[in-house]
């Protein structure tokens, strides 16, 4: 259940902030799954955590529990 959660996630845009000049890159989590490393327009790069972001996302998206929902009924 924790994949199917995650693949729901895949084509949520994310914008990872980078913390050296603010600059807001944004990416999807599909794509952090591929490559979780960030490079800014700055030379910084950044290393995504994501399965932390992941599990914050499941946290504060609270329209995740109706397309689980919704997906769980498809599959009846
Ligand atoms: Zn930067």
């Amino acid at each position: 259940m924790k994949e199917t959660t995650m693949s729901l996630l895949d084509p949520k845009e994310v914008s990872i902030d980078c913390p050296k000049c603010k600059r807001k890159n944004n990416r999807t989590i599909g794509s952090l799954k591929e490559n979780p490393v960030v490079n800014c327009a700055c030379g910084n790069t950044i290393t995504v955590d994501v399965r932390y972001l992941v599990r914050e996302l499941t946290k504060v998206d609270k329209k995740l529990g109706q397309i689980r929902k919704d997906f769980e009924r498809a599959g009846e």
